[in-house]
């Protein structure tokens, strides 16, 4: 898959498109993340690309004509146009997992009062939102995103990371996690994780997601089937 971020401080992208998973795995050709500066499409001789807010208290607004000229440039058949926008929906894992199955997607990272409205009533298919927080631009957004992606493209995340026991994939929380010593400062790894019995294992595993998604997040229980987890109502 291919996404695009358009914005006016692509040095923020740049460094993050180089580096950990999701360095090597624009590296190894398996998602490709292009970088577009959205100042590269502004005119004149002040290269402007932001102008006052009618009706604002002195905020700055993106300028829709440089907007549409970047779009021009980026959008191919079958992009979808992202705006991260504290008013969008918010971010959850079945949207990331929805848009994994895009071919192209083009990210217009916001800046100061963020898109003039027209570009994104006209453009844009989806605002989404990291959280109820204000940022001060969309790259990181943008790179968050990204990030959610790539996890669930074949290959990104070695076999020693199974994406699928992660929190929220299967509407859980994951487990807690445990490296050696069996025993630290008195405090003990649970005996099923190192009876080396899978079916142990795996129970064990199974009521610590079901237990700990119920204590802590009962919201996402709609999506998942607890019970399945728990396997024993004494845990509810
Ligand atoms: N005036 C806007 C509001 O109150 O909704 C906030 C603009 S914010 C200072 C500038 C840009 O940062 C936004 O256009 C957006 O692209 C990005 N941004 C900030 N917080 C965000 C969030 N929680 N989720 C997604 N994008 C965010």
């Amino acid at each position: 898959m291919k996404v695009t971020v358009v914005t006016a401080f692509p040095d923020f992208l740049d460094s993050f498109a180089r580096t950990s998973i999701v360095g090597r795995a624009v590296e190894k050709g398996l998602i490709d993340v292009e970088v577009v500066n959205l100042r590269d499409f502004a005119q004149g001789n002040y290269r402007q690309i932001d102008d006052y807010s009618f009706g604002g208290k002195g905020g700055m607004t993106l300028m829709p004509e440089v907007l549409e000229r970047a779009l021009h440039f980026v959008r191919g058949e079958g992009t979808k146009v992202l705006f991260p926008t504290p008013v969008g929906a918010v971010l959850t894992q079945d949207l990331v997992e929805a848009l994994a199955r895009e071919e192209h997607l083009a990210i217009f990272c916001g800046h100061y009062e963020g898109l003039d409205e027209r570009f994104v009533e006209k453009y844009v298919d989806l605002e989404y939102s990291i959280g109820d927080y204000v940022l001060t631009g969309g790259e990181i957004p943008a790179m968050t995103l990204i990030d959610a992606l790539s996890r669930l493209v074949p290959g990104v995340v070695g076999k020693e990371l199974s994406v699928a026991d992660d929190s929220f994939y299967n509407g859980m929380l994951d487990t807690p996690h445990f490296t050696r010593p069996a025993v630290w400062q008195g405090m003990e790894v649970p005996a099923e994780l190192t009876s080396g019995d899978d079916a142990q294992i795996e129970k064990w595993r199974r009521r610590a997601a079901a237990s700990r998604t119920l204590s802590r997040r009962p919201d996402l229980l709609g999506r998942a089937n607890v019970m399945d987890y728990l396997e024993d109502e004494a845990y509810l």
